[in-house]
């Protein structure tokens, strides 16, 4: 594995080329960043169960009918994905209020939305990912007007399609950041889907379940990644 070319090193991810052009691999690693990486700290565990809750996720969007890129697990900290042509921009779709639009709004915390409120976001470390909309997206070309509306109905879809799944195990999806990639130039959800893109709060007590342990140090993160998977039945 380790003579594999590594095509590109995220915060939290690296990704692999294989023997096969049309297979990547991904690891999954334990590093946790947070403010744009003003703080990493390595959480052990955190690889290996964001990789076995992003599996059973894609695979449960796929059975749905949403266009994925994921392949399958490739080991405890891997999984196989399509190659996708990057969309340069972060889909954010919010049933609830919490960070960046409780403090650019001046909500209160927890505040429900009558109807989720959708928001983009310009992939850009350098700039802090700045919120844009869809005249500066095409303006730009980071995607076509066409894109631009099946991001949001997918991104729609796959918000109700999660909602409910956490709800019936008795959990609140608060907020949820997708990123799309063309495959072939189909638009196709990539990224991963983990506790450390979106926030996820018990129903009952509204503890926090999320990456907001480890952004707020409350402690605890890989742990309360676990009593997630274990509530949506992930395997081990
Ligand atoms: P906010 O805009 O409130 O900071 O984030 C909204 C949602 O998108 C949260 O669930 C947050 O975890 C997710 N999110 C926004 N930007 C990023 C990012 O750069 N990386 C990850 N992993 N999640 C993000």
């Amino acid at each position: 594995m380790s003579a594999e070319k590594l095509l590109y090193k995220g915060k939290a991810k690296s990704m692999y080329e294989t023997a096969d052009p049309r297979v990547l691999r991904v690891w999954f690693r334990d590093e946790a960043s947070a403010f744009n990486g003003v703080r990493v700290e390595q959480l052990p565990g955190k690889g290996e169960i964001n990789n076995k809750i992003n599996a059973f996720v894609m695979q449960f969007l796929a059975n749905e009918g949403i266009p994925t890129h994921f392949i399958g697990l490739d080991g405890p900290e891997h999984s196989l994905v399509r190659p996708l042509k990057m969309l340069p921009v972060e889909c954010v779709i919010r049933n609830r209020a919490a960070g960046g639009i409780v403090k650019r709004l001046q909500m209160p915390l927890g505040t429900e939305f009558s109807t989720p409120i959708f928001e983009f976001f310009y992939k850009n470390d350098a700039l802090g990912d700045p919120m844009v909309n869809e005249s500066h997206i095409i303006t730009f070309g980071w995607a076509t007007a066409e894109q631009i509306v099946d991001m949001k109905l997918l991104t729609q879809r796959v918000n109700a399609l999660l909602s409910k799944l956490l709800a019936d195990k008795g959990m609140i999806l608060v907020d949820l950041k997708l990123e799309f990639g063309l495959n072939d130039g189909m638009l196709t959800l990539g990224d991963e889907i983990s506790p450390d893109g979106c926030r996820i709060w018990d129903s009952e007590t509204k503890k926090i379940l999320d990456k907001d342990r480890f952004r707020q140090e409350l402690g605890e993160v890989v742990e309360h990644y676990r009593e997630i998977a274990k509530r949506l039945g992930v395997p081990a």
